[in-house]
């Protein structure tokens, strides 16, 4: 797709997202927060839902939590204008409570086809809820600071997912906000990884009679693990 063809899929589809009513989050709604940045990026922030600031603004990140995404970004000598950031679900859940499986299953088409228009190489989950697109079954815990292949079906075609704690999750802990610095610290070298998969010719296919019966294939950087479908080069 083009740049300017990006840009317009983009607001397209926050043009919808901004009239949607396709769950209950759309009656408490001021704004809906559609997400926002760069089009033209590798890298795509995912978060769990809008809290009062983003929903008074229809902007994503932009109180507390944000700040601490803004000051981990500048980290690594980046900005939130250069990555694109966006939500699990576009509305503001109430109390600022964790989204309903349902909200998040209406929600889930334009997450998948903002991603179908970016065509990110890297997506950054922060927090359990993104975690739980993107790398299913895993935990936050143990996984925070890896990064594994992205299902294609998640609409990021030939992306790494990249686990990172929510930013109000550092705030809240003093812990978390020095793990969570540590983490993002690895961002680029994950995005340099994806970058080489990219790059990558497709493997031509093997003769089916010479593939032994338990070849897995291998992940750079890594071992692969043999019970996770997403963690496996063929998906580049
Ligand atoms: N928390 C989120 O998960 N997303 C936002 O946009 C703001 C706070």
């Amino acid at each position: 797709m083009s740049d300017a063809g990006r840009a317009a899929a983009l607001e397209a589809i926050a043009g919808e997202i901004s009239a949607c009513t396709r769950c209950r989050l759309h009656t408490g709604r001021t704004r809906a927060v559609p997400g926002e940045g760069n089009p033209d990026t590798e890298v795509v922030f995912v978060g769990e839902g809008p809290g009062y600031n983003e929903d008074q603004q229809g902007r994503p990140f932009v109180g507390r939590a944000g700040d601490f995404l803004v000051r981990m970004l500048a980290t690594i000598g980046w900005r939130r204008e250069d990555v694109f950031i966006t939500n699990i679900v576009k509305c503001r859940p109430p109390d600022n409570r964790d989204p309903e499986p349902d909200e998040i299953a209406a929600c889930e088409p334009y997450l998948r086809r903002q991603l179908e228009a970016l065509d990110p190489a890297l997506v950054v989950t922060l927090g359990r809820h993104s975690m739980a697109r993107f790398m299913p079954g895993a935990r936050i815990s143990q996984i925070h600071g890896t990064r594994r292949g992205v299902d294609p079906g998640t609409g990021a075609r030939a992306a790494l997912a990249y686990a990172m704690f929510h930013p109000a999750a550092a705030l809240r802990s003093p812990e978390v906000e020095r793990q969570s610095l540590d983490d993002v610290a690895g961002i680029p070298a994950a995005l340099l990884e994806s970058r080489a998969l990219r790059a990558a010719p497709p493997a031509p296919a093997p003769a089916p009679d010479t593939v032994p019966p338990t070849a897995v294939p291998a992940m750079p950087g890594g071992p692969a693990d043999p019970n996770d479908p997403t963690d496996q080069m063929a998906l580049f």
